[in-house]
C-alpha cells in the first residue's frame, strides 16, 4: 500500500518531467528533501509543544543539548522562549558535572593524557530522529521502485537527477536481484550525464587557456559556461546528500 511520502515523492519526479511555473528549483533528492523536511517539522514542534515536555527536556540534558548542526538550525528558529527555558536548564546541568569533577581526565599514561577527551552524552535527539526519518523515506522509496511501475518510469526521465549517494545506497540496500540492478544502472546513467557536463566545463576551460594570441574577448567567449553550470553544485549533491544532511 503506498504511503503518503511515496506520493509527495512522486509528485516531486513527475514535476520535473512537466516542468510548470519557470524559475522553481531542479530536481533534488527526494530522500534528502522529504528528511530535511521532516527535520525542519520536528524542530518546530519540539519549539511549540514540547520545549516543556519532560521527556524531551530530559533526552536534551542525557544529550548535552543539541549537535552543532542541529544547534544553530534550532538558533535559526529565533524562539526566545524556548532557547530560554532549554538552555538555561543545559548550562545548569553542564556546571552540576563541572562542580562533581565529571570532565576532568582520569587516564594517563607514560605517554600523557589522551588528546581528545571522552564524550559523555548521548546522541542528539534530533540526530536520532533524523535517522529514523531517512529509513522510512528510503524504505518508501524502495517500495515505490519496486512496485510501481509509474514510480520506476518517472524515475528513469532524464529530467530527474537521481537520489545522492549515500541515498542511493540506502535504497540498493533494501532491494533484491534486477529490481536492484535496473536501480543501480538508472543511478549510473544520471551520474553519466552530470559528469558529462562536468567534462563540457573542463574542455571550455581547456580551449580558452589555449587562445593565448586572441583578445581578451574571445577567450573568455570561449570559456563562458552556460546550462551546464548547474552541474557543478548537482556533483556535490549527488556525492555528499543536501546540504544540512549530515
Ligand atoms: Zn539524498
Ligand atoms: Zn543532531
Amino acid at each position: 500500500m503506498p504511503t503518503q511520502t511515496y506520493f509527495e515523492m512522486l509528485e516531486m519526479l513527475e514535476a520535473e518531467v512537466h516542468p510548470g511555473r519557470p524559475g522553481r528549483p531542479r530536481h533534488l533528492c527526494p530522500v534528502c528533501r522529504l528528511t530535511l523536511q521532516g527535520v525542519d517539522r520536528f524542530l518546530h514542534l519540539i519549539s511549540l509543544e514540547n520545549v516543556t515536555d519532560v521527556d524531551t527536556r530530559l533526552q536534551l540534558r542525557q544529550a548535552g543539548g543539541f549537535c552543532n548542526r542541529h544547534s544553530y538550525q534550532w538558533a535559526n528558529l529565533h524562539d526566545a522562549l524556548g532557547t530560554a527555558i532549554i538552555y538555561e536548564d543545559l548550562l545548569r546541568e553542564a556546571a552540576k558535572r563541572i562542580e562533581k569533577g565529571e570532565f576532568l581526565s582520569r587516564r594517563s599514561n607514560f605517554f600523557g593524557r589522551s588528546s581528545s577527551p571522552e564524550n559523555p552524552f548521548s546522541p542528539c535527539p534530533v540526530c536520532l530522529y533524523q535517522e529514523e526519518i531517512e529509513n522510512r523515506v528510503a524504505s518508501d522509496f524502495a517500495g515505490g521502485f519496486g512496485e510501481q511501475a509509474r514510480f520506476r518510469q518517472a524515475y528513469a526521465a532524464p529530467q530527474v537527477a537521481g537520489t545522492c549517494l549515500p541515498h542511493y545506497r540506502r535504497v540498493v540496500s533494501r532491494l533484491d536481484g534486477p529490481l536492484a540492478e535496473e536501480f543501480s544502472d538508472r543511478q549510473r546513467e544520471k551520474f553519466k550525464a552530470t559528469q558529462n557536463q562536468l567534462k563540457q566545463i573542463i574542455d571550455k576551460m581547456d580551449a580558452g587557456r589555449k587562445l593565448q594570441q586572441n583578445s581578451e574577448e574571445e577567450r573568455q567567449q570561449a570559456r563562458s559556461i552556460g546550462d551546464e553550470r548547474e552541474a557543478l553544485t548537482r556533483a556535490i549533491w549527488q556525492m555528499a546528500g543536501l546540504e544540512d544532511l549530515s
